[in-house]
């Protein structure tokens, strides 16, 4: 039983409150006891320290839209409320750096390095934005938009952190490091952990400077070929900013979007020399479904999300795999991401069905080096009818580190793969 008081004592000097958990607070259908929210690193770390102390479970939350992401938490004891440390700590226009606190909303983040004329190339689509996604949770989700082909994934942008661990020790990666983190790169390690390893509360990421101009080529065909022409122009000397494909549910055609950046007269040529090898036309703006995960619903009853990842001539056979499991199930597989082969599944259809087309795809790689299938966000019954994660390479690390990092099981425990 979380001892409100004893919370509250630890975090009183630092600022910030302890509340008891109210319905809204459920973490992934699981019901919290108290939620503790901070005002700064050394409140997230006092209360750390004595949730620990009490065997509790933590759970950090940012915006909160994402938490049905990964395995539900074995338990919540208590929810870590990060939206209290909202700084931008520091924006080096000229060495191209930003440093934020991990509760700072990313619309904030881009606004105010937008105004030097440079941008966080991790393309969180508007709603994503607009619905207050922070900093931590992104990072911990390390979900990657369209750009990811040109500039990296978040795990690429990323260049330092500091995270408090479950037993409220501080460590940083990029500056001053503590003793049993040595070692490791802590900021690579936390993308996408999803708290399972500490709670991040302050990040640095490299900038990009933004681009004059911008055109999109888009063309659309059968897959096979849609996929073919997608690799011409990745291949293609045209250096594009983002290839995307997407394929709805059910359909034997797909459409191909490309991005073209920079001066406007060098991307009006090069987005007409991308039209003319996707056999489609220029258009100025982006295709209503660019930089959003397909399947939009959330929630218990939303879509099975997936990512699939391929090399760039194993997207064919993805798209191959998709319909074909469709027949085969009786389920709507709806894809869509870069042409270079990291990409999203919404699959919508009873839970064993579910589970039997998301093995499908994960066959259609020759192998696990050239292609894996990871469930992100699944109801209880899809979860409960197979593995989620599927055959998950390098696990004994992993549960190495996370005996290292939090021997107690303390943050967020099961919620990734391996029960960790
Ligand atoms: C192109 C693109 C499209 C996307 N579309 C969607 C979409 O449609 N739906 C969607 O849900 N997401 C989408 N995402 C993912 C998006 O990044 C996350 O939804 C969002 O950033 C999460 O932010 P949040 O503050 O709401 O995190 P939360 O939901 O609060 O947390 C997410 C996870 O991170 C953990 N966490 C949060 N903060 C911290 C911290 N400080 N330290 C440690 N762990 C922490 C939480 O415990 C939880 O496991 C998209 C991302 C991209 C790049």
């Amino acid at each position: 039983m979380a001892d409100l008081q004893r919370l509250g004592d630890a975090l009183r000097q630092h600022g910030g409150e302890v509340r008891e958990a109210s319905p809204g607070d459920t973490v992934d259908g699981v019901l919290a006891r108290a939620v503790a929210r901070p005002a700064s690193a050394e409140g997230v770390a006092a209360v750390l320290r004595e949730a620990t102390a009490q065997g509790l479970v933590t759970v950090a939350r940012g915006a909160g839209t994402a938490l049905d992401w990964g395995a539900p938490p074995e338990r919540v004891d208590l929810v870590l409320d990060t939206t209290g440390l909202d700084r931008l700590v520091e924006h080096g226009a000229g060495d191209l750096v930003v440093v934020a606190e991990a509760g700072l909303p990313v619309a904030a983040l881009s606004e105010t390095v937008g105004r030097a004329a440079q941008e966080l190339m991790v393309d969180l689509p508007p709603g994503r934005l607009a619905g207050g996604s922070t900093v931590g949770g992104m990072l911990s989700i390390g979900a990657s938009g369209p750009r990811r082909l040109q500039r990296g994934a978040v795990r690429d942008l990323v260049l330092g952190a500091t995270v408090v661990l479950a037993d409220g020790t501080r460590a940083s990666s990029g500056g001053k490091v503590v003793k049993n983190v040595a070692g490791y790169d802590l900021a690579k390690l936390l993308t996408g952990a999803y708290g399972t390893l500490g709670v991040v509360v302050r990040a640095a990421f490299r900038l990009h400077p933004a681009r004059p101009a911008r055109a999109f080529a888009t063309g659309s065909g059968p897959l096979a070929d849609v996929a073919a022409r997608a690799r011409d122009v990745v291949a293609s000397q045209l250096a594009p900013a983002a290839v995307e494909i997407d394929r709805p549910a059910g359909s034997d055609v797909a459409e191909v979007a490309v991005l073209v950046e920079g001066t406007t007269a060098a991307v009006r040529q090069r987005a007409a020399a991308a039209a003319e090898l996707l056999g489609g036309r220029v258009q100025a703006g982006p295709p209503s479904w660019w930089g959003e995960l397909p399947g939009a619903a959330v929630g218990q009853n939303g879509p099975t999300l997936a990512k699939a990842t391929a090399t760039l001539t194993g997207v064919a056979d993805l798209l191959a795999a998709a319909r074909d499991a469709e027949r085969r199930y009786d389920v709507g597989i709806a894809l869509r991401g870069t042409a270079a082969g990291a990409l999203h599944a919404a699959v919508t259809g009873p839970p064993e069905a579910t589970a039997l087309a998301v093995g499908h795809l994960r066959a259609a790689a020759p192998s696990p080096r050239e292609g894996t299938v990871t469930v992100l966000r699944a109801s209880r019954d899809v979860r409960a009818a197979h593995d989620a994660w599927g055959p998950v390479g390098g696990l004994d690390l992993m549960r190495a580190i996370k005996r290292q990092l939090d021997p107690g099981r303390n943050l967020a425990p099961g919620r990734f793969v391996g029960g960790i």
